[in-house]
């Protein structure tokens, strides 16, 4: 079994919204959701868990490119292959990054939700998991007040948990993060084929190379 139970915890950067899970928290999901900004986040940063838990029903939820005619249809065929609802938006992913307000995010977050209650919701870091891309920062941001306001049904929230030492070194787990799963080579091989074969980023992609073996992610208690 490649879920690991959480140890001691830890403080966290910065104040936390929500109390931290308790300790010696399990994996209890059936009906999971993964909100990200951009297709191949999920996979980027949970795939390995979504194949370890392909008994669960899970939603996948991308803020962006749903009118980008190349990774639209891909992410259609990642959600196919894991055999996931995928549901996406259209929020700007221009270049400039020019930042979009938490209101605006959150709208286009709850025109997406189906009517779910969650077990489990996933979403970005507060600080991203790598430097740096403001949109990924952003989702974080309107779930986490989603979840506040009660307007996101869900029981626990993780958090990805990745840095990458301030652009230094490709992104990798926190070494404090209160949930770790290390993927086998075969689950981590199945990721990486996804990242390469279906989204087609190429051998020196950031993508392909970055692909964590361990996924790590901060756990929030639901309401
Ligand atoms: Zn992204």
């Amino acid at each position: 079994m490649a879920f690991i139970k959480p140890t001691e915890q830890t403080p966290k950067p910065g104040p936390t919204p929500f109390r931290s899970a308790s300790p010696g928290q399990t994996w209890d999901f059936s009906n999971c959701a993964i909100i990200v900004a951009h297709p191949d986040d999920e996979i980027l940063w949970a795939g390995g868990l979504m194949l370890l838990h392909a008994e669960c029903r899970w939603t996948v939820i991308a803020l962006c490119r749903k009118s980008d005619p190349d990774r639209a249809p891909k992410f259609a065929k990642v959600m196919e292959y894991l055999g996931a609802k995928g549901i996406m938006g259209d929020l700007d992913d221009s270049p400039e990054q020019t930042p979009l307000s938490e209101k605006e995010v959150r709208k286009e977050i709850q025109s997406l939700l189906p009517l779910d209650r969650f077990d489990l919701v996933i979403t970005h870091s507060r600080w991203g998991e790598y430097t740096r891309n403001l949109r990924h920062e952003e989702t974080s941001r309107a779930v986490l007040s989603l979840h506040n306001t009660k307007e996101l049904s869900a029981k626990h929230i993780w958090m990805f948990a990745y840095e990458d030492g301030g652009g230094k070194y490709l992104p990798k787990p926190v070494r404090d993060s209160d949930v770790k799963v290390w993927l086998t080579d075969k689950i981590w091989e199945e990721k990486h084929k996804i990242i390469t074969d279906i989204y087609g980023f190429g051998p020196d992609s950031f993508e392909a190379k970055c692909c964590p073996k361990q996924e790590a992610f901060w756990s929030f208690g639901g309401k």
